[in-house]
């Protein structure tokens, strides 16, 4: 089923679902690791497993002489067929990322074939982040600067039209196309109503439905629902929540991803012994905040779980 159905039949029977997010193994690693952290969490039915995609990264190795080399290493590969191999061994619907990052039209354009030949119909489209020791995102020479043009693609690959020109017998692939948004605003916008021009940009170009970046205060997202309807997008919202896990997170959090986290949390976090209170406190903080959104009507809560997902058991336990 296509996300969108999903939203909507859950919304038709005063429901709140869930879906979660999860990382492909390591290059290398089997996917034991994987179905471990999914097959707890089948009881509760989740409406539909997201994939993360991950482009290339950087390493440098030291040679005996002192000098150092550059590699470019890809660490997760693997997204479209990992996506597939859980669909097919639970039955849930999946959600493979793809990203503008390192690929060219070409390679989304395969990408998206595979997904289409598996009987995969959702994608999550996004720019992805800068190359790491860039300081600004840098296209692919034959790729996109901006998740809208990729949107753009995949809704021409919808209706007949490949990256070199339309084909003449077409079956019509039809994927239902999720995008990225920002409740505290993406990093590089210059602020909040230049950021929700380019969300809507995205939402005419083709995309159906938003997941949000994580945030870890509701009043935020509902403020951000609302200025969204505002701005006329009138598109399904899918609010993202991370269970918060270790004390590094209250530095890194922000730190990468750009998101404040309320007063209340980080006492409570402070006050931790070791990360597995940690834990405990930022399943209960999620349970706080998945209830809220549930008692607001909203059809369907988003995990980040980075691949652990004993806590998403407490939560779903608890609200699903
Ligand atoms: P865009 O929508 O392209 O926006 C990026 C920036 O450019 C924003 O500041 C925006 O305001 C601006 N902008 C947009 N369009 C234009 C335009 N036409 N002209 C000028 N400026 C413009 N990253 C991964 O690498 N892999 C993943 O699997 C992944 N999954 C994610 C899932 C979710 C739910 C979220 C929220 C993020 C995910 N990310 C992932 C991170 C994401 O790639 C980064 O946040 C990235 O920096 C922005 O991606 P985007 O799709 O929002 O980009």
């Amino acid at each position: 089923m296509q996300v969108t159905e999903v939203i909507k039949e859950a919304q038709n029977a005063g429901k709140t679902k869930f879906s979660f997010e999860l990382l492909p193994p390591l290059k290398g690693d089997g996917t034991e690791g994987i179905f471990a952290a999914i097959d707890p969490l089948m009881e509760f039915d989740p409406a539909y497993v997201n994939v993360t995609y991950h482009r290339e990264d950087v390493k440098y190795v030291e040679h005996a002489d002192g000098t150092l080399e550059k590699r470019v290493v890809r660490r997760r590969p693997g997204t479209v067929g990992i996506a597939a191999a859980i669909m097919m061994r639970y039955g849930v619907d999946v959600v493979p990322h793809i990203i503008c990052g390192g690929l060219s039209k070409y390679d989304i354009e395969d990408a998206l074939i595979d997904m289409d030949f598996l009987g995969i119909h959702n994608v999550l489209a996004l720019r992805g982040d800068n190359r790491r020791g860039e300081h600004t995102f840098s296209a692919h020479p034959e790729g996109h600067a901006h998740a809208c043009d990729l949107v753009r693609q995949i809704a021409g690959m919808n209706s007949g039209v490949f990256v070199d020109g339309e084909v003449e017998k077409c079956h019509h692939s039809r994927f239902c196309v999720g995008v990225a948004g920002y409740p505290e605003k993406h990093a590089e916008s210059p602020n909040a109503e230049t950021d929700l021009k380019f969300l809507k940009e995205k939402v005419n170009a083709g995309a159906e439905y938003i997941v949000t970046q994580m945030c870890f205060d509701n009043r935020k997202m509902f403020d951000f629902i609302d200025r969204c309807r505002a701005a006329g997008i009138s598109i399904p919202i899918v609010p993202g929540i991370k269970p918060f896990s270790t004390k590094a997170q209250l530095t890194m959090l922000p730190q990468i991803f750009h998101v404040d986290l309320p007063q209340e949390l980080v006492s409570e976090v402070e006050k931790c012994r070791d990360n597995k209170q940690v834990r405990q406190v930022g399943v209960e903080w999620a349970i706080m905040q998945s209830r809220e959104l549930k008692a607001a009507g909203l059809p369907m809560i988003h995990f980040y779980t980075m691949g652990k997902t004993d806590n998403m058991y407490k939560i779903a336990k608890e609200i699903f």
